[in-house]
């Protein structure tokens, strides 16, 4: 294969091979644009040296090739001792990795091409300061030296100086650091610098190769889902210079403002400079705009090839360029990062500038963005005092009292209040509290710890990492930088979007969003917010392309109603279990321990009505929409009391001889119920085959409600779904006894009633036996929650609090399988199912009604598969029809 490209030869397309920065280097150079000329090593090559510890053969001879070529149009060859050709090494992955990378610049350098480059320049200082750049990056990048040292000796230099300044720095200053730093280098690699500008080349190829693996690029790439295997491409460009003078500087740009998406001059300059001093951060930038005043010929132009690369890209560019003595070059440009609204907003700019049409919108924005922009907020136009800033880890709004230990977080919001727990880090001891807590606050860890997993887990607000927060459980308070102390109990509010920290209770308001989506804003009306217009017309568009459609998981009639005003097209999911908590669960419990028929007879008509007036509020707020309803599901024993309390109970009445009939037989009852597994126990269609009566009764109740609503003129559509089915002899006794009763209600009421009677998939045996459920089923619901728990054999509610951290740490899977399918085990049985069950029953209806219908990534794989719809909570309806539009799209 070929490793080596010129940056003619590449172009944007190539980014799996150049990686994002020589792609991008490739096509400004094919746009005409001034380019340094150069050339990349492939990912490909990178790949190679990673697996085998050397660079494939050919790749030296090809490097030698291009560089022959590069010396060519330059007219002057590497490290040529009279007029040197210096290039930059640069790293480039085809996901940008942000400074997780290294890069060496002035290759080319030694004691005789240095006095060439001083010739050349006429500038001996900077020759003898890039000089000791060269040896300085390469010390610390390549060769592995604890870069202190030489900031160490530019310090010792700059004070026997008496001076604080790099720039008071002369020629004879630099020959002095230089001879130094390579002291450094001999004392600490245990080898001289090399001299040899093509060896300098090969080790810094190498060290970049290198750098993919380094432990800070892994863990970004672990936090960001970055693939592990893609390796590297490395640019070699020739060197131009931002620091020859006060007509030389360099900068950074951007087409249209990345955090709002206004057009305009977005950017900082800084003269007589290179690129790593900005960053670096080493003196202070000013505004592009006033580059139009330093040089106003440069600006023109850079203004000029700006319009262009936003014309050419179609999208927010951001750019990185060097004026070298008065003359313009563009060392890298990318489709630049956004904030979640601007990506809206830009996406909805663009289409009206012509530049992109509406179809095309849709691609630029995806759910994660828009289910951010759904969180509530700090209202930005109130006060607020920042105690400090940590990571980003589970977005939204919380405001509460500060408390140090999950006991007074458990304790305190018992009792009503709103508490933060704030510690250093948590631990699975802490999950207790974290529940009971409005918002975590941790000084400790990413955003893979303990805290930010088990946080975004529950859709709970976090800050983790907050270093310049010291918190001090032992004494319950915590010092900011600024001085504040925030003793246990005092008031503070904490932003998951933002990662920052207030003093004190910040209003928190609704999105915007979210008002829209729930119909209090009026999107075509002309004083709309424009992101408010933005995201309309993004969900217009969606809905027109999507084939998936989209429901709601939702168990009252408040639920199903606002999911309705989000856009779901019915409910995917009502759990009836809910419906059987509160003063209810005497009723069941009486049902459990009736020893006679007569007993149970009555509990059960006891609950009926109950059951049915349920019904009827969630079909009248659905009307016209299909409502799958669920029989009971959980494992009976939680609707009893707890075990041990009522062992206690029944102890303590014993020894005071106090009478004690019921609580002893409801022992018992819960003795004999108690299961060592629950979740593998007596739950779902189980307990309908056990418990006489029970799952007639829901289907009766059904039936009732449904009856009801068509002689109040409704159109109600419910569906009856059988949980936790393994085989289809199970679904078809209870399917047997529920079309019994639909129809003997139907001749009670004298309506005519007729609804499809389905299962969910939700073990890995009724997913390898669909084929044979199908006929007897009317649709099948794929629960990927419990599909993951049984296919994975992971508890459900145990192992993300418990050893998911410690796994995403070690990479054994970039996310939890509960928050995103797990495409090759569950996916793979999903994709059995659907195939073997549509064999078996042409047409039959096939859904998903696990968490997973509300991830981006999944929807595009129920997409895929050909599901008919997803069903997911209320809130993640939106995100899931933009999803299932874009994977449509
Ligand atoms: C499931 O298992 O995916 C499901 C939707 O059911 P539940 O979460 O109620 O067990
Ligand atoms: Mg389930």
């Amino acid at each position: 294969p070929k490793y080596v490209y010129e940056f003619t030869e590449g172009n944007k397309d190539l980014k799996d091979l150049l990686g994002g920065k020589g792609a991008n280097l490739a096509e400004m150079t094919n746009l005409g644009l001034p380019v340094p000329p150069g050339f990349t090593i492939t990912t490909e090559a990178c790949r190679h040296y990673l697996e085998h510890g050397r660079n494939p053969d050919g790749l030296d001879a090809e490097i030698d090739e291009k560089l022959s070529g590069l010396e060519e149009v330059m007219g002057k060859r590497l490290g040529q001792p009279d007029n040197p050709l210096l290039v930059s090494v640069r790293s480039g992955a085809k996901f940008s990795m942000p400074g997780m990378m290294e890069t060496v610049l002035n290759i080319g350098l030694n004691d005789e091409s240095v006095q060439g480059l001083a010739a050349q320049s006429g500038n001996d200082r900077f020759a003898w300061d890039s000089y000791r750049r060269l040896i300085q990056m390469f010390g610390k990048t390549v060769l592995g030296i604890d870069g202190e040292l030489f900031e160490g000796a530019i310090e010792a230099a700059k004070r026997a100086k008496g001076v604080s300044d790099d720039l008071h720095l002369d020629t004879e200053d630099f020959k002095g650091l230089v001879s130094t730093f390579k002291g450094i280098v001999a004392e600490q690699a245990g080898r001289p610098f090399p001299t040899d500008p093509r060896e300098q080349m090969d080790l810094a190829i190498a060290a970049v190769f290198d750098s993919w693996n380094a432990p800070r690029a892994v863990l970004y790439r672990r936090q960001e889902r970055i693939p592990v295997d893609l390796g590297t491409a490395v640019n070699i460009c020739s060197m131009v210079f931002g620091n020859l003078g006060m007509d030389s500087g360099t900068g950074v740009a951007f087409t249209r403002d990345p955090a709002s998406g206004q057009q305009g001059v977005y950017g900082d300059y800084l003269a007589n400079a290179q690129g790593e001093d900005v960053v670096a951060g080493i003196r202070n930038t000013v505004p592009l705009g006033d580059l139009e005043k330093i040089d106003k010929t440069s600006y023109d132009e850079l203004m000029a090839i700006m319009e262009t690369l936003e014309n050419h890209y179609r999208d927010l560019c951001d750019i990185e360029f060097t004026i070298e003595r008065g003359k313009l070059w563009m060392l890298q440009t990318r489709v630049g990062k956004r904030t979640a609204a601007a990506a809206f907003r830009i996406a909805d700019q663009l289409v009206d500038q012509g530049m992109i049409t509406r179809e095309e919108a849709i691609s630029r924005v995806n759910g994660d963005q828009l289910a951010q922009l759904m969180f509530p907020r700090f209202d930005e136009s109130a006060e607020r005092r920042r105690l400090g800033r940590g990571m980003n880890a589970s977005p939204g709004a919380a405001v509460g009292k500060a408390v140090f230990d999950s006991y007074t977080a458990i304790k305190w919001s018992r009792s009503g209040e709103k508490v933060i727990l704030c510690r250093r880090e948590t631990n699975p001891d802490d999950l207790e509290g974290m529940i009971s807590a409005r918002g975590i606050l941790t000084s400790r860890g990413g955003k893979t710890s303990h805290a930010a997993v088990v946080a975004r887990g529950m859709g709970k607000t976090c800050v983790c990492g907050a270093e310049e927060l010291d918190i001090d459980t032992k004494n319950r308070r915590m010092t900011a930088p600024g001085g504040e102390v925030i003793e246990e109990g005092d008031v503070i509010s904490i932003d998951g979007t933002s990662g920052e920290v207030f003093l004190g209770e910040v209003p928190v308001v609704d999105s915007p969003v979210v008002r829209y989506f729930d119909g209090e804003i009026d999107p075509t009306s002309f004083d709309a917010d424009d992101l408010v217009r933005a995201v309309h017309r993004v969900m217009e568009q969606v809905d027109a392309e999507r084939r998936l459609d989209v429901r709601a998981n939702a168990d009252t009639p408040d639920d199903a109603a606002r999911a309705r005003r989000m856009g779901a097209q019915g409910i995917g999911l009502c759990r009836t279990e809910h419906m059987f908590l509160g003063d209810r669960r005497q009723l069941v419990e009486r049902l459990i321990l009736a020893d006679t028929e007569d007993e149970q007879e009555k509990a059960l008509a006891a609950l009926l009505p109950l059951q049915r007036d349920d019904f009827i509020g969630i079909f009248e707020a659905m009307d016209g929409l299909p409502v799958t309803v669920r029989l009971l599901d959980p494992p009976l024993h939680e609707f009893l009391p707890d075990i041990t309390e009522l062992s206690v109970r029944v102890a303590v009445a014993e020894s005071r001889g106090e009478k004690h009939e019921n609580d002893l037989r409801l022992l018992q009852a819960v003795h004999k119920l108690h299961e060592q597994n629950p979740m593998l126990g007596l739950r779902g269609v189980r307990l309908g085959l056990v418990v006489p009566g029970l799952f007639t009764m829901q289907v009766r109740a059904i039936a009732q409600a449904a009856a009801e609503r068509v002689k109040a003129g409704g159109d109600p559509r419910p569906e009856v779904m059988i949980p936790l089915v393994g085989t289809v002899q199970e679904l078809e006794i209870i399917r047997d006894e529920s079309l019994r009763v639909v129809s003997e209600v139907a001749a009670e009421q004298g309506v005519e009633l007729g609804f499809p009677i389905g299962t969910m998939i939700e073990l890995p045996r009724a997913a390898l036996t669909a084929g044979q459920i199908a006929p007897s089923a009317e649709f099948f619901s794929f629960g990927t929650n419990d599909l993951t728990q049984t296919v994975w054999g992971f508890s459900r509610d145990d192992v993300e609090a418990s050893f998911f951290s410690a796994y995403l740490e070690k990479g054994v899977f970039g996310i939890s399988p509960f928050e995103s399918l797990d495409l090759d085990g569950v996916g793979r049985l999903i994709r059995i199912a659907a195939e073997e069950g549509r064999a078996a029953r042409p047409g039959i209806k096939l859904g998903v009604c696990g968490e997973h219908g509300g991830d981006p990534t999944s929807v595009h794989f129920f997409h895929e598969v050909g599901l008919d719809y997803v069903s997911c909570s209320p809130f993640r309806v939106p995100v899931a029809r933009l999803e299932a539009g874009r994977a449509a799209a």
